[in-house]
């Protein structure tokens, strides 16, 4: 499919499944050359990580754990300065080596809130993987160990992205047609 209709907008083929499969497999090798062995526990940030979380998580052939985190800050296609625990974390962190997986960081502002929140347990380390990054948004200075593809600061959905609720079943990354 080339172009979706989501609500009241139009998305273009931006980024095919594919493509999706081919960074998710390089961010799965660099996190496994890092943490093999040690047991990581990925906290996976809902809703929109779901489905990379999973396609990534497959790749793995060593012991590793998941959990899940709900932020909320984004209304629309607006990011809001406002980041809300909805679902919070209630898995012990001490000791523990811990990836953070996003979806997509955009300003950063609700994974500056979250990394914050763990570092203030005993966790024995703490990275940042997202399958997108847009660093034309970016306006926080924190690094990110595992980043997919880099996009320009365009709002897109598919692959667990969505547009008001809608859009997050395709395989496929759509842009949206100004
Ligand atoms: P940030 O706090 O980095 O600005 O934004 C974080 C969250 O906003 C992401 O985890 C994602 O849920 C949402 N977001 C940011 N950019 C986009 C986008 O282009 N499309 C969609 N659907 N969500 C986005
Ligand atoms: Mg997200």
């Amino acid at each position: 499919m080339d172009n979706i209709q989501v609500k009241d907008k139009s998305f273009s083929l931006f980024i095919s499944a594919e493509e999706i499969d081919q960074a998710v497999s390089e961010v799965a090798a660099h996190i496994a050359q890092d943490l093999r062995g040690k047991n990581p526990l990925f906290i996976v940030v809902l809703n929109g990580a779901y489905m990379f979380a999973a396609d990534l998580i497959r790749k793995f052939d060593f012991d590793c754990e998941i959990s899940f985190v709900r932020l909320s800050s984004y209304a629309g296609m607006e990011t809001t300065s406002k980041v809300r625990e909805v679902i919070g974390l209630y898995e012990n962190l001490t000791d523990r080596e811990v990836v953070v997986i996003e979806d997509i960081i955009d300003t950063g502002i609700s994974m500056a809130f979250f990394l914050d929140k763990i570092r203030e347990t005993n966790v024995k380390s703490v990275r940042l993987g997202t399958l997108l990054f847009k660093p034309d948004a970016f306006r926080k200075n924190y690094h990110i160990d595992y980043v997919g593809i880099k996009i320009p600061n365009e709002f897109i959905v598919g692959y667990g992205l969505d547009y008001d609720g809608l859009g997050r079943n395709y395989p496929d990354i759509y842009k949206i047609v100004e």
